[in-house]
């Protein structure tokens, strides 16, 4: 019998929400750890955050994620926002601290930690080229330029939201970040280490869709990246391993976006191989 029959909350907010998975692979961490946690996936609409983030102070949450359309929104309504969220705009994560809520972004950092703990590269003095200027690419340029990338490349559609982007990020972050155009199939040189897809192109259901780049010029160690994680195996990451690279799926970020969140939550170790098991289960991804 436990000695205290008190669940402490934690949940993500947004609008649609129920598609979200990571409820599944915190609620599976916490039973391996036998934390008496609950995980609850809640539809708020913008018009009811302000009164959603007063329940989390008034319940004592332990924490919660934002996804769409609250990571901007909620932001005035912390008290705290860590230097890295700060850069990116955006919080996707926040975490109770005494009466205190800290806004955090674990989607760039997510993405870091997959980098070096499932394909085993360190950004650090590596060139990578970013395709997006979107959130999910915002925060992974954030994360690469604070880890010491040498040089970061972003090309996008729209040229002005990529160059705004750019802008705003290198003198934020003082890192050598510069934008290129995308016009026609992006050639890929072989000084970069590394390619990160972080545009929509190839999310489901549009899962024939590939990014146009031409990867021929690539050095056969350049890892390719994929944010999308809807289907995990995407056109591009085909097409890389087709050519001998190695290459990261968007699974990795997702899955250790919700691992720095239950550090950052319960303070203990996450068990990752839980999580992703979890997580592959529920969106019916072979282990
Ligand atoms: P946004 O809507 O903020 O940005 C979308 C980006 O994709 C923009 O740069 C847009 O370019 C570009 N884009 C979309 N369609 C095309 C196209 N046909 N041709 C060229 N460029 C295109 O989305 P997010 O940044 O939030 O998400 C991007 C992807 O990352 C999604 O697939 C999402 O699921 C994934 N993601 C994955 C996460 C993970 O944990 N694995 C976490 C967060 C996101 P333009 O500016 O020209 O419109």
């Amino acid at each position: 019998m436990p000695a205290s029959f008190k669940a402490e909350l934690v949940a993500c907010f947004g609008q649609p929400v129920a598609e979200n998975p990571t409820g599944v692979m915190q609620e599976a961490a916490f039973r391996a750890l036998q934390l008496n946690w609950r995980y609850l996936t809640v539809e708020v609409p913008p018009t009811k955050l302000r009164d959603a983030i007063a329940g989390v102070r008034a319940f004592g949450m332990q924490g919660i994620n934002l996804t769409i359309p609250h990571k901007v929104a909620v932001m005035q309504y912390l008290d705290e926002i860590a230097k890295d969220a700060a850069i990116i705009g955006a919080v996707n994560t926040v975490r109770r601290v005494g009466d205190r809520l800290i806004g955090e972004n674990t989607d760039g950092k997510g993405f870091l930690r997959g980098l070096r703990a499932d394909a085993g590269v360190d950004p650090r003095g590596k060139r990578a080229v970013v395709l997006g200027a979107g959130g999910a690419a915002r925060a992974i340029v954030t994360e690469l330029a604070l880890a010491g990338t040498a040089e970061i490349v972003v090309v996008n559609r729209t040229p002005s939201r990529g160059e705004a982007m750019v802008a705003g990020l290198a003198a934020k972050t003082a890192a050598p970040i510069r934008f290129e155009a995308w016009s026609g199939a992006y050639p890929v040189s072989p000084a970069t280490g590394i390619l990160v897809n972080a545009t929509s192109i190839g999310l489901y259901p549009d899962i024939d869709a590939m990014p146009p780049v031409d990867l021929r010029g690539a050095s056969p160690g350049m890892l390719v990246c994929d944010a999308v994680f809807n289907p995990p195996e995407t056109r591009l990451l085909n097409a890389a391993r087709q050519l001998g690279l190695p290459v990261l799926d968007g699974l990795a970020m997702l899955v250790y976006q919700g691992v720095i969140g239950f550090e950052l939550w319960t303070g203990q170790s996450a068990p990752e191989a839980v999580m992703k098991a979890a997580l592959r289960e529920a969106l019916g991804v072979a282990p």
